[in-house]
């Protein structure tokens, strides 16, 4: 598995989040999931930024880049329509380029 933050080849298994296998890079230390997400991890994120966990904390939580998170949230806005309705919170506005 190639690191997706340096590019070398010296990776390794590092446990899982959501399921998804995990991997640690052995050159800059830092930590990836695959590139394919599962809809269920999308959906897990989408609950946790609807909690108010924010979009960097989201990310650390479940595993994935502050980018992605960032994309979920403006792609998925009917997902996250539904999700609210579940999750018994009022529609509020959220920034979704804060940091
Ligand atoms: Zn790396």
């Amino acid at each position: 598995m190639k690191c997706k933050h340096c590019g070398s080849k010296k990776t390794r298994k590092n446990g899982k989040t959501y399921g998804i296998q995990r991997y640690m890079c052995n050159k800059c230390s830092r930590t990836f999931s695959p590139p394919k997400y599962t809809a269920e991890m999308r959906k897990n994120v989408l609950i946790h930024y609807l909690k108010g966990y924010g979009v960097s904390k989201t990310a650390s939580i479940a595993g994935v880049s502050y980018t992605t998170v960032l994309n979920w949230v403006k792609d998925s806005s009917e997902l996250l329509e539904q999700l609210r309705k579940e999750l018994g919170e009022k529609p509020e506005e959220t920034d979704i380029n804060e940091k």
